[in-house]
């Protein structure tokens, strides 16, 4: 699951628009004072959508919020530039960055005295989404922080740094990701930049919210597209050993979807994974609009030449 130098093919800075760059000395970039989110948009019969983006937008709303961020944005107003930087892209498959940071080139680490404005950076889809070819995993010895460190629902750029450390450590070590276990209990939390699932005696089953993970919206998406497949789903307690007793194991996240497990340290996984395929297909049908879905799962990304914003 390494990623390949992705070029992007749009830069949206919503208060600067002739701008692409933000200040090497801004806050953000010096202390890593932003919230983000990661969305993918992908082609469907009628051009492309943006896959639950009210979902990922009310999260980054959420994680501002959880952070003290001030700024001036609502629902309407970021899904209004993201659209525009999706559109701007001109791609149909790709991945869209949503970042509410600072441009103020000053120190510090109280974030109320700052001005937070929105960027929006697009990839195509193909150069972010990571291989998805089955990953090997090592649990890592570097647990989530626990909820007395750091809310982990909240997706801030500074709190990345601890996933980057279990990767690089894992990758060091010859394996493509690592499980990250939570610090109280010690038991299965989340990959570094996934959420994990496991299947044993045709049961789905991810750990609950009650460990410290950043509950997903693929993982949502894939608890409710297993249960209308007629699948028995479970959140709960996942220790290291049901882990290794799983008869199959997948990854979970926007940027890539869903990616089957072939190993976790020495345990390595059956290559036949009927349900994993089965969840897959559904996923893929379900962003693509092959198959219905819930209201407010697809919105159409507008076609492109208007605008003037500079892509
Ligand atoms: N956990 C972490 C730590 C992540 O960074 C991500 C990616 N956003 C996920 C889980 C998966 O979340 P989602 O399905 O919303 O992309």
């Amino acid at each position: 699951m390494t990623t390949s130098a992705p070029r992007s093919v749009a830069t949206v800075l919503d208060d600067d628009p002739d701008s692409r760059t933000v200040a090497f000395g801004s806050n953000s970039v010096q202390h890593g004072s932003a919230v983000f989110e990661g969305i993918r948009c992908h082609r469907t019969a009628d051009g492309s959508a943006v896959f639950r983006l009210d979902d990922h937008l009310r999260r980054l709303l959420a994680s501002a919020r959880a952070m003290g961020i001030r700024h001036e944005y609502d629902l309407g107003r970021l899904r209004e530039v993201v659209l525009r930087a999706a559109e701007s892209g001109g791609l149909r498959d790709a991945y869209l960055r949503p970042v509410l940071y600072t441009p103020d080139p000053r120190l510090g680490v109280g974030l109320t005295a700052f001005r937070f404005t929105l960027g929006v950076e697009v990839w195509p889809a193909t150069d972010v989404v990571d291989p998805v070819e089955p990953v090997r995993l090592t649990v890592s010895p570097w647990h989530r922080p626990g909820p007395s460190v750091f809310p982990v629902g909240v997706k801030a750029t500074g709190l990345y740094a601890l996933s980057a450390l279990a990767r690089t450590a894992a990758l060091a070590n010859g394996f493509d990701d690592a499980v990250q276990l939570d610090p109280a209990t010690g038991r299965v939390a989340e990959a570094t930049i996934a959420n994990i699932f496991l299947v044993r005696d045709g049961v789905v089953t991810t750990p609950w919210r009650t460990e410290s993970l950043l509950p997903g919206i693929t993982r949502d998406s894939v608890l409710a597209l297993a249960s209308r497949l007629g699948y028995r789903t479970v959140e709960g307690p996942v220790d290291r050993a049901a882990l290794q007793a799983a008869d199959e194991v997948f990854l979970t996240g926007t940027a890539f979807g869903l990616v089957p497990v072939a190993a976790v340290d020495d345990r390595t996984f059956d290559q036949h994974r009927p349900i994993f395929t089965a969840l897959r297909q559904s996923y893929r049908d379900a962003v693509s609009g092959l198959s219905s879905t819930p209201p407010g799962w697809l919105t159409p990304v507008p076609q492109r030449a208007e605008t003037g914003v500079r892509t």
